[in-house]
């Protein structure tokens, strides 16, 4: 893997989203026997985010290979009067050790701003999760010619001041490529991580020069390894292709070499 901030370790991300009953399991239990055993020696990092209901589930069958869990979601609180959330406390207890906040999908249905994302992210890291905190431009932005600007606001606006290289992840998921099996050039998704590193640089130093930078929105097996070959992209977060363990697997192994 190419990249312009030495060695960093991949991560390669799944998200279920409202995706998985108990029956898919088994395709988690695939990923965790391939990442333990004949993937076991890449160099990249695995993790698996499904709903909620899965999330403890998942955790007692497929732990202690490698794979690792995430909450697609927290709430900014620990506990209280708030029927239907999930908090990072509990989300840690049932396993996870990290959580997706500000997705675009949680931006649009749930009408999150940067300061409710950046308060999730301080929740994850006040209970010990690592924050996968997600950006990206609608098709609107981009053709307004807004990316840079709208995803430099949302890094300046999203991630807290305490985030560094180890509690914090950094997904660029352009929103008209998520679902849609479009992408962006590699040419756009390296202009793009190129900008979120010299501002997370700028902002963090050292913390922001070694911060992993996913890039998300329609990675799959045939695209992977052009996606993940771009400057500044230490992985994926993948949405549809990480639901079937030999689509997620394909992905993962872009990074043999
Ligand atoms: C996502 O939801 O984070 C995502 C990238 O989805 P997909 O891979 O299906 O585009």
């Amino acid at each position: 893997m190419t990249s312009g901030v030495g060695k960093i370790r991949p991560l390669v991300a799944g998200n279920w989203k409202m995706n998985g009953l108990k029956a898919g399991l088994r395709e988690a239990e695939a990923v965790r026997d391939a990442v333990a055993g004949p993937l076991a020696g890449l160099a990249v990092d695995t993790l698996l985010a499904p709903p909620a209901t899965l999330l403890m589930a998942m955790t007692t069958a497929c732990s202690g290979g490698g794979l690792t869990f995430a909450g697609q979601d927290c709430h900014s609180n620990a506990s209280g009067a708030h029927t239907g959330d999930v908090s990072a406390e509990m989300l840690k207890e049932a396993g996870a050790t990290a959580v997706i906040v500000g997705h675009s999908e949680r931006r649009a249905d749930h009408a999150e701003t940067d300061a409710v994302v950046r308060a999730k992210a301080e929740a994850a890291y006040r209970a010990g999760l690592i924050a996968i905190i997600c950006v990206g431009e609608t098709i609107g932005e981009r053709k307004a010619g807004e990316t840079l600007a709208v995803v430099a606001r949302q890094l300046a606006q999203s991630v807290p001041e305490a985030a560094t290289a180890a509690n914090t992840v950094i997904a660029y998921e352009p929103v008209w490529a998520i679902g849609t099996g479009l992408t962006p050039s590699p040419g756009d998704v390296a202009e793009v991580h190129g900008a979120i590193r010299r501002d997370l640089t700028e902002r963090f130093g050292a913390n922001g020069h070694e911060m992993r930078l996913l890039y998300g929105g329609s990675v799959k097996p045939d695209n992977a390894k052009v996606l993940l070959a771009v400057d500044n992209v230490n992985g994926a977060l993948v949405g549809g292709a990480s639901l079937k363990a030999s689509d997620f697997l394909a992905i993962v192994r872009a990074y043999e070499s």
